[in-house]
């Protein structure tokens, strides 16, 4: 980052200064997350869950997780000890987080359409739940009891008739996932779960194992081995979108807080040291104001080193535009997975956002309420993937089938143009099933 005049303060966090350039993408900050390489790696083992099943998962637990497992699947008892021990007030958190988003994803839910094309002819979208589906969530770094709310309530939103969850297993809890994340599933009524993280996981919903039927979908976000999996398997399973280290946009004027600025970007890069943290801002007042309370706030937090080392990455930095304009046209060309609009009229900004996969308005409204519990999914796309997906949502877990229902009457009259093209198309068996259904010549002129 030397060009363009940005300029490394060797302090908390990079400056890109893009004021009088031309919009360039590769001047933004971005992770450089090599999922190629890491397929490499995460092929053979998936292969080797393919051939060899449980044994496959169970050593490669022991070799990433360093835990050592006789059986995957969690027991109902250690599933419901899980639920009684749950400290009262993280109960009452999860289920106030439960409640929001089930309305949310309530909401979401799709009714079939039926479309009379011609008398006679109908198209119905029927939505169809996945029979079988498979929740990734992580557990390596921080554990994340949320995103089991955040996989489940769409899914059962949707409708789907089974569903299963894998996390990786914790030595220091009996080699069980993180007991809230079982609470959390006994909580959402989920009593088929795994000790079992990363690729392997994946590869063991994909393929299913003994203990695991195969699933057809898998979702949820993971490090860069159960994105790489979920790349390599997505044909064998559907997925949802890649997601991956987290990461927070902020496009913010002089009237932001800059203290809130600071703490925002802070709540992101606690996730991760590969997380991303990029205010977006034409305010140098501003900038410098974060910048200073970066430097305190990060010395006063108890996750300082990973969140450091996340701000001083290279995915993360202070970036200088010409005006909101300019700074809208770059948040839009980074497409961030979270994007707050800390700005005047934050509503007007925000409704022009076409990039991004949360977009979260005004100053009261943190990534950390969504993160929790403001009732929106927090499995979203990264990676500059909210160009072209979505957050996990009821939609994920559907699929449309079109239901196509004609009289004798109405194929008999669309008949000679199915034959049209079916023969400029060099498939004449294409226009003879029909014609096999009518006592059909070629008519003299059209129809
Ligand atoms: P994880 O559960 O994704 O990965 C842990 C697993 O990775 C382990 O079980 C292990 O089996 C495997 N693994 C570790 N090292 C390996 C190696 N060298 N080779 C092969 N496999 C290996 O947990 P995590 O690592 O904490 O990552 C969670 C990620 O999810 C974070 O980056 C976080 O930002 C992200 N996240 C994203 C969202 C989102 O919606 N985008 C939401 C929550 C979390």
């Amino acid at each position: 980052d030397t060009e363009a005049g940005s300029e490394r303060l060797g302090s908390v966090i990079s400056r890109i200064d893009l004021r009088g350039s031309a919009l360039d993408r590769d001047l933004l900050p971005r992770a450089e997350l090599d999922v190629e390489a890491a397929l490499e790696k995460v092929r053979p083992l998936c292969d080797d869950v393919r051939h060899r099943g449980t044994a496959a998962v169970v050593e490669a637990t022991e070799r990433f997780d360093g835990v050592e497992l006789e059986r995957l699947r969690v027991p109902a008892a250690a599933l419901s000890e899980a639920l009684t021990t749950l400290d009262p007030a993280v109960r009452a958190a999860l289920e106030e987080s439960i409640r929001r988003a089930r309305i949310v994803h309530r909401d979401q839910r799709r009714t079939d359409t039926t479309t009379h094309v011609v008398p006679g002819g109908t198209v119905t979208e029927r939505w169809v739940p996945v029979e079988r589906v498979g929740l990734y969530v992580p557990g390596g770094r921080a554990v994340y009891p949320s995103s089991v709310v955040m996989n489940v309530v769409p899914a059962q939103e949707a409708g789907v008739g089974s569903l299963a969850v894998s996390s990786p297993p914790q030595a220091e809890f009996g080699n069980l996932p993180h007991p809230t994340i079982l609470a959390a599933c006994a909580l959402l009524g989920v009593d088929e779960v795994y000790a079992a993280g990363g690729a392997q996981a994946v590869a063991m919903f994909a393929y299913g194992t003994e203990e695991c039927a195969p699933v057809q979908l898998v979702t949820g976000p993971g490090n860069i081995y159960v994105a790489a999996a979920k790349r390599l398997l997505k044909g064998v399973i559907g997925i949802d979108s890649e997601a991956g280290p987290t990461e927070i946009a902020i496009l913010a004027d002089d009237t932001a807080d800059a203290a809130h600025v600071a703490s925002d970007l802070i709540s992101q890069a606690e996730h991760d040291v590969v997380a991303a943290a990029v205010l977006v801002t034409p305010s140098e007042a501003l900038a410098e104001a974060v910048e200073a309370e970066l430097k305190t706030q990060v010395s006063a937090t108890k996750h300082r080193e990973r969140i450091a080392e996340a701000l001083a990455g290279r995915q993360s930095g202070i970036v200088l535009v010409d005006g909101l304009e300019h700074g809208l046209a770059v948040v839009n060309a980074y497409a961030a997975e979270h994007l707050e609009i800390q700005t005047e009229d934050a509503a007007h900004w925000a409704s022009r956002v076409i990039n991004a996969g949360a977009v979260f308005v005004g100053p009261y409204a943190p990534v950390s309420l969504g993160d929790y519990a403001a009732g929106s999914n927090h499995v979203l796309p990264t990676g500059g993937c909210a160009c072209h997906s979505s957050g996990l949502s009821v939609q994920s877990f559907l699929r449309g089938i079109h239901v196509v229902d004609y009289t004798k009457e109405a194929l008999a009259d669309v008949t000679h143009h199915v034959v049209t093209l079916a023969e400029a198309e060099d498939l004449p068996a294409h226009g003879a099933a029909l014609k096999a259904r009518f006592d059909w010549k070629v008519p003299e002129s059209g129809k």
